[in-house]
Formats: C-alpha cells, structure tokens, sequence
C-alpha cells in the first residue's frame, strides 16, 4: 500500500507507473508514466549528502554519524541509542538530518538554495516543493523532531535541531518524476557529470563514496537482499520512487507508489531489478576472460 504515515501521501495514484533509463551518453529510455511527479522523499538523503561531501569533505559523514548499516528501519530511535548517534548512515532519518544540518550557509534560506540548486543540477531542470506535501508532513513529523533531538543531545547536530528538521521535510517534498530521478542516477553513473545537460555537478572524486553509502542502506534494512539481487548502487523513498545506479552505464529509475513493509516501492524494484540485470547492469558480474 502506499505510505500512510504521511497523510497526503495516502492520497497519490497507486496507480501511477514509469519506468526510465539514462545512459552515460545521454541517450533515454522510457516506458509508462514518466510525467507525472511524486515526493522525492529519502531518496532526497543521497544529494543532501553529496552536497556536504562535496563541501566539506567525505570524512565528515564518517566522523560524525558513520556508513554501516543500522540493521533497523529508517526512523529507528533504538538505531540511535546503540551507539550514540554513530554506527549509522546517512541514508536513515537520524543520518539525514545530521546531514542537513551540515548544509553550508548563513540562514535557512541559504541553506535551502544550496540544497535545491544542487538537486536542479542533478536532475537538469528547476524543481519544486510539493506544497501539500510539505504542509502534511510538518504537521505530522514529531517522530523526526525526536530523532533530530536526540541526535542533538548526542552532539550529532551541533545547531537548530529543529531548523534541520524542517529544511529536511522541505528536501523530502520536492516533486520529481521518473525521468527526474533517472537523470539524478545517470548522473552518479557517470562521474558526477550530468549526462544530459553536460554539466559537472560534483566531483567525481566523492562518487565511490556516495555509491557505497547508497549500497550499504539505500533500501534502508531490505539493502542487502537487493545488492543480493541486482549488485546497483539504489535508493528509494516512500513516495515510490526508486533510483538505482550501473556505474559508468546507466541510472535507471522507476516510480510505483505501493511499498513494502521495509517502505521501498513493490513494482519499482522489481521493475529495476529485471530490466538492469538484463541489461548486465550488475558491476559484481565480470565476464571471465
Ligand atoms: N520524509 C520521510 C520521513 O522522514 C522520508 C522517509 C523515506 O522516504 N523513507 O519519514
């Protein structure tokens, strides 16, 4: 079913499906609904981060909330508790705002510019918060103030707690579609340089750091048995999407908003998982010589 958790997010065709694929020279696949936009939700978490590490390096994420996987769904208190705030990622709610906190800029406005220009880059086109969305979800996420807050009391967060939260909700908000979020992917596939548009939107120095993080707990605690499945670089969001990366081949992203119980889309990553195998998107695949 769709996430319900978030009310308006109840509200969004189930029906809704497309499938898209970007190669690193450009060229695009489509099939099924490709137009209309879903809420990027955590898949949000991988450019937020690119953000940061691009900034201010790939160790910050190591040294403050970590890169293993929490064994726990992604809005664990109990994740938090463990370790303190560490022994985590940046791809679970705690390790995402922590990360948002670590956005550069004087205000909240700023911060937010940095935030939505660099998603704009990664997707090639101008990107908007889904406003209904937004409104629903800061009405209802006391859940995520309570991690922000903890992560806060463990020196995780060093400022606003709950400024990060809001920014957060607002980077979760954003709407894309298939075609979007393949472009985001095809972008990580190729060395950080939009393959679309041909611009460099992050080194591709800080790549392999991105990708493991996306391979360690972009499916949150189901990421083993899709690295089992399909070897991709993925994250999901419980908007429906799914984006999944075949280093230096191809994004490939597909939106279906039912999820399962781990909160990743059903038919988008059975949708993926078959079309990038076919395609010998696996990089765990080598043919022997
Ligand atoms: N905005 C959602 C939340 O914080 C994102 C979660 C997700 O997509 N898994 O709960």
């Amino acid at each position: 079913a769709n996430a319900d958790y978030i009310p308006a997010l109840a509200k969004v065709d189930s029906n809704l499906f497309g499938i898209v694929v970007i190669t690193t020279d450009g060229k695009i696949y489509s099939a099924g609904d490709v137009t209309s936009e879903v809420s990027i939700q955590s898949i949000s978490k991988v450019f937020t981060m690119a953000r940061v590490m691009e900034d201010s390096g790939t160790e910050v994420i190591t040294e403050n909330m970590g890169v293993d996987a929490t064994g726990q769904v992604f809005n664990s208190i109990v994740a938090i508790e463990q370790y303190q705030g560490q022994e985590m990622n940046p791809m679970v709610n705690p390790g995402a705002i922590a990360t948002t906190s670590m956005v550069k800029g004087g205000n909240e406005k700023a911060i937010w510019k940095n935030i939505i220009d660099t998603y704009d880059d990664f997707a090639g086109r101008k990107l908007t918060v889904m406003e209904d969305i937004y409104t629903s979800e800061a009405a209802t996420n006391q859940r995520n103030q309570a991690l922000a807050m903890l992560m806060y009391a463990y020196g995780r967060i060093e400022k606003a707690p709950l400024e990060a939260t809001d920014i957060y909700t607002r980077q979760c908000s954003v709407g894309v579609n298939a075609k979007d979020l393949a472009t985001m992917a095809a972008t990580l596939a190729n060395g950080g340089k939009n393959p679309v548009t041909g611009k460099t939107v992050v080194s591709h120095e800080i790549i392999p750091e991105i990708l493991a993080v996306m391979a360690t707990a972009g499916l949150y605690d189901d990421s083993g048995q899709w690295l089992y499945k399909t070897g991709l670089p993925a994250k999901s969001g419980v908007g429906g999407g799914i984006l999944a990366v075949s280093p230096g081949k191809f994004g490939i992203a597909a939106i279906s908003p039912p999820l399962d119980a781990a909160g990743n889309s059903i038919r988008a990553q059975r949708a993926i998982a078959d079309i990038a195998n076919a395609l010998g998107g696996n990089p765990y695949d080598p043919a022997p010589k």
